[in-house]
């Protein structure tokens, strides 16, 4: 992974010898340089959403048995029966909404992968995706290197809101799909479920997609309750669930994820993330398999209230370091103000504090258009208690 910015001069060689047209404007993203600098100085990386908790044991295992009795071969497109029925009745059984096995499933490699295949399948160059910033940058970068236009609205501070006139100002006749992230990253944003009926709404209104990220469904904080906008009135067609095993079985390098929409966009959706990957690791697929079917209720509520109680340490540290944390109600990141720290960017910002305290946070500027979030940083907390401990002792003394 390249370290500096590629621009022309590194880019091209000859007239013909050069990056393609989209190549020089790529950058290297601000988390994995600070997970570089970090690890160079042995610090404590809050900056990657890399969970290190450990794998729950019948996903681990599940895996395990399966490249044991030899699962190790290309799966169908779509992923195995046994995985697609396991996501299937969870669909079912947390959101109530019937998806079917055989046509509405798309095991993918991450939701990630699952974005890319929904977004080769239903976009088309030209054609605008409405994003709410904050944003994950990975789905800004994706729409890009399609060349579909992210459309950017903002949320309202305080609380990140929607703001409806907002919203429907950013509607024109090139927009394709709105891309709901909840609970969101980097804002740890739940959208109620009035902001929901808006963004449903404005997609029936205008005739559009909504392609929902809801990777972090289980990470939900407070007695709070996701809601998959699939499940509103006339939602189901026209929404592109998204979502994975990642966070919830702390599996993010094993790279699996899925999708669920209508029998109509799933076809198309198999056959790119065919192109790209032929199929999810098939071994893996069993051990996610295995935890839909084999773990309790009280895991995933279990899993929450972990998650709150690393919350509370974070947000508590942060407090006491006079950086000023807005209270996630979901996800597992913190965005903390860093006016405290030195330095003209967030950037600079995030490697004053690491050079202090040792702790890698990532950059608000990252999840926001240019010349925003140069005041935030934000800080990931699904860690090992003890790393997570040690960050916020580190942090205190600042
Ligand atoms: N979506 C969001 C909002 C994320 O924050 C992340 C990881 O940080 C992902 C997707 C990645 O998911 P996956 O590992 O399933 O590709």
């Amino acid at each position: 992974m390249p370290e500096t910015v590629l621009n022309e001069t590194t880019a091209t060689v000859s007239p013909r010898l050069r990056l393609s047209e989209l190549a020089p404007g790529v950058y290297q993203s601000e988390i994995r340089a600070m997970t570089t600098e970090c690890d160079r100085i042995g610090g404590v990386n809050l900056a990657q959403g890399v969970c290190d908790t450990p794998v729950p044991a019948p996903v681990r295992d599940g895996a395990i048995a399966a490249i044991q009795a030899g699962h190790n071969i290309y799966t169908r497109m779509d992923g195995i029966e046994r995985l697609r029925r396991a996501i299937s009745v969870k669909q079912k059984k947390d959101y109530a909404l019937d998806y079917d096995a055989e046509t509405e499933v798309l095991v993918a490699c991450g939701a990630t992968a699952g974005l890319h295949a929904a977004a080769m399948a239903l976009l088309n160059p030209g054609d605008e995706v409405i994003l709410f910033e904050p944003f994950y940058g990975y789905h800004f970068s994706t729409l890009v290197s399609m060349r579909v236009k992210p459309v950017i609205v903002a949320l309202a501070e305080p609380g990140w809101t929607v703001d409806i006139d907002t919203l429907r100002a950013a509607i024109t006749p090139r927009t394709r799909a709105i891309l709901v992230n909840t609970p969101a990253n980097p804002s740890g944003k739940i959208f109620s479920r009035g902001e929901l009926e808006t963004v449903a709404q404005a997609c029936r209104d205008r005739d559009l997609f909504l392609l929902t990220d809801e990777i972090y469904e289980y990470f939900v904080y407070d007695g709070a309750k996701h809601i998959c906008p699939a499940t509103f009135d006339g939602m189901r067609e026209r929404t592109i669930v998204m979502s994975g095993f990642s966070k919830t079985f702390s599996i993010t390098g094993w790279r699996l994820g899925y999708v669920t929409a209508d029998a109509r966009w799933m076809a198309a959706m198999a056959y790119f993330h065919d192109l790209t990957y032929v199929c999810a690791p098939s071994a893996f697929q069993h051990g996610a398999a295995a935890g839909l079917e084999q773990l309790p209720a009280s895991f995933y509520t279990r899993l929450a209230a972990d998650h709150q109680s690393r919350r509370d340490r974070m947000v508590a540290a942060l407090r006491d370091a006079g950086m000023e944390p807005t209270v996630p109600a979901g996800a597992y990141y913190v965005l903390a103000k860093a006016a405290r720290l030195p330095g003209r960017t967030a950037a600079e910002k995030a490697r004053a504090l690491l050079a202090a305290t040792g702790v890698a946070s990532v950059a608000g500027s990252a999840f926001f258009r240019p010349g925003r979030g140069e005041d935030l940083l934000r800080f990931c907390f699904a860690k090992k208690d003890d790393d997570l401990d040690d960050a916020c002792a580190r942090l205190r003394k600042l």
